[in-house]
């Protein structure tokens, strides 16, 4: 029998005001109003404006969004570089309750056409650089009603084949702003992303007013990217990646000052960004700082500002940390995440209890993934379908639950959520271990998993390795096919431009770095290592390149 007592619920005396997007710019042209938003443009030169100016003109925006018949709910897709005009379309949008689609532009054309035709993208906003790809993509797009040049009516071509071309700037200065930001459910959707679709087609993740607002608050914590209206952001990460990994959100919640690059993401103009803009936060995938740490390497420059910078999207490799934080002094916070995470899952921040050990227990925390923040969980489950201990060793398939992780795809009933103990839990497809503080190890992608004889090989503990050494400019470990022991790694090299690496001195390098029976059976050295639109390493191409590969003894 029941015997708790029975109570009546206290309702709380609250205000509740929905958690709204726009919110997060109303905030900043309040409050940071004479915040510089800096950018890049595609047409070559730079645009500087305020927090106050972009949300006047995302109001204008919202107007012209309507007056173009556009509904509420319906999608605007966006195929652009990191702007202010995207940015624009990131508040005025979503803001008036339609859904900002960013699309990534390095996608097969065959791929784009899909995405936007199975988003239902009613408007396709794009730069001036992707008039030619809109133009053989536009026969292909029944859906969409509207095609908007994001620039001036100086900038609009002669002649097009895209039919009533709509010029961007003109739409907006016919506006006078004088609408204001609506209040609805935070629950409706805000942005759709699609992940990569690496396997099959790409899926897209519907993000809420309140997923995408609850992900930067989180984001900006102290443990998390730590960002503050001291800070001079510069998202390298492109706003059709994952929003940005979320910092055209939290920079105007914090009233950080924005630097958006365009379309120059090599590693000279990101560097002279850096310095003319004084930026002291960035964020990006470990290539894009391959390219800039060459560049500073090959020109004796230094970094007079930057103070950190996030890294993520694929592992970072731990000797690219050493090199930034000891030779150009930027602390490196190594971030995990997804798509269908929106996509921040963990960062490597120390705590209080570790801030005595030596420097090299320091170095290898923070080259894990690192840990949660507030509003997301993890478990990692082992062959059983039980949870594994949390002791650092143990491996299983990380699985994640929390406020800003999908439930579903667009347009697909099958539910990815798997029951484990009673909740309902987001497959992640990484393997992980997780140690008694809560530090996360992504060991591989389970597909890139390297099985041989019954034991795992960790392909990016591999490629950590080979990073390490001088003459290694790229690294990828493959699981190649052995009689004996099913799977044997492969190791793929891109050596620096220049540098002479023998396939012995590379496996030579692996000598009292890994156990012996881990150490890969051959090399093989290649101009290029194929990546996906993101910038990881595609390793289903290479283990395709490779199939027939003869390991030596075999
Ligand atoms: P997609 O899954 O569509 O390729 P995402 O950007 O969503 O694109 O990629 C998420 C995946 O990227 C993760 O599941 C993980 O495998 C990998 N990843 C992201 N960050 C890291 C990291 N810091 N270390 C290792 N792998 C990472």
């Amino acid at each position: 029998m029941n015997t708790t007592p029975v109570a009546l619920s206290l309702s709380a005396h609250m205000m509740t005001m929905p958690l709204t997007i726009s919110s997060l710019l109303v905030h900043a042209a309040r409050h940071s109003g004479d915040t510089e938003i800096v950018s890049k443009r595609v047409e070559g030169d730079l645009h500087r404006y305020t927090y106050r100016d972009a949300e006047l003109r995302s109001r204008k925006l919202a107007q012209a969004i309507e007056r173009l018949g556009c509904a509420p709910g319906e999608r605007i897709g966006t195929l652009a570089w990191n702007g202010y005009r995207h940015f624009e379309l990131y508040y005025g949008s979503s803001g008036s309750r339609r859904v900002l689609h960013t699309i990534n532009p390095r996608l097969f054309p065959e791929q784009i056409a899909w995405i936007i035709n199975d988003a239902q993208d009613r408007v396709l906003c794009f730069d001036l650089n992707f008039l030619p790809l809109v133009e053989k993509l536009a026969p292909h797009l029944p859906g969409v009603r509207h095609f908007v040049l994001m620039t001036d009516r100086a900038h609009m071509p002669a002649s097009t084949t895209i039919p009533a071309l709509l010029c961007y700037e003109e739409l907006v200065e016919a506006e006078n702003g004088d609408w204001a930001w609506p209040e609805f459910d935070e629950n409706e959707a805000a942005c759709i992303c699609y992940t990569s679709g690496t396997t099959g087609h790409p899926k897209g993740a519907v993000y809420s007013h309140r997923s995408t607002v609850l992900h930067a608050l989180a984001s900006a914590l102290p443990d998390a990217m730590a960002s503050s209206s001291a800070d001079t952001i510069l998202p390298v990460v492109p706003m059709f990646h994952v929003n940005a990994w979320g910092l055209p959100y939290s920079a105007p919640l914090v009233g950080a000052r924005l630097v958006f690059p365009g379309p120059h993401l090599d590693g000279k103009s990101l560097h002279a960004l850096f310095e003319s803009e004084r930026v002291t936060f960035s964020a990006g995938v470990p290539t894009i700082w391959l390219g800039v740490i060459n560049h500073m390497k090959q020109n004796g420059l230094r970094l007079s500002t930057l103070k950190r910078t996030v890294i993520g999207g694929s592992a970072c490799p731990p000797a690219m940390m050493r090199t930034l934080e000891d030779d150009f002094g930027v602390e490196v916070i190594h971030a995990w995440g997804m798509t269908e995470l929106s996509p921040l899952g963990t960062l490597s921040r120390l705590k209080a209890k570790h801030r005595d050990l030596p420097p090299e227990q320091q170095h290898r925390l923070l080259e894990k993934q690192g840990r949660v923040v507030y509003g997301i969980d993890m478990e990692i489950i082992g062959a059983s379908g039980e949870p594994q201990p949390w002791d650092g060793r143990s491996t299983g398939d990380l699985v994640v639950r929390g406020h800003w992780v999908v439930s579903g795809y667009l347009n697909r009933d099958d539910s990815p959520l798997q029951q484990i103990g009673g909740q309902a839990w987001f497959p992640t497809g990484d393997v992980a271990s997780i140690d008694a503080d809560g530090f996360m190890l992504i060991t591989d992608r389970s597909k890139d998993v390297i099985k041989s004889g019954g034991e795992w090989i960790s392909s990016i503990e591999l490629e950590n390795i080979a990073m390490a050494h001088p003459d290694v400019l790229e690294a990828a470990a493959i699981a190649c096919h052995h009689p004996k022991w099913d799977e044997r790694p492969l190791l793929v090299v891109v050596r620096k431009p220049g540098r002479e690496l023998s396939r012995e001195q590379m496996l030579d390098f692996y000598e009292g770095r890994i156990a012996k029976w881990q150490i890969p059976d051959d090399v093989v050295f290649v101009d290029e290592i194929p990546h996906t639109a993101t910038g990881k390493m595609l390793k289903a191409r290479l283990r395709e390149m490779f199939r027939e590969h003869r390991l030596p003894g075999v």
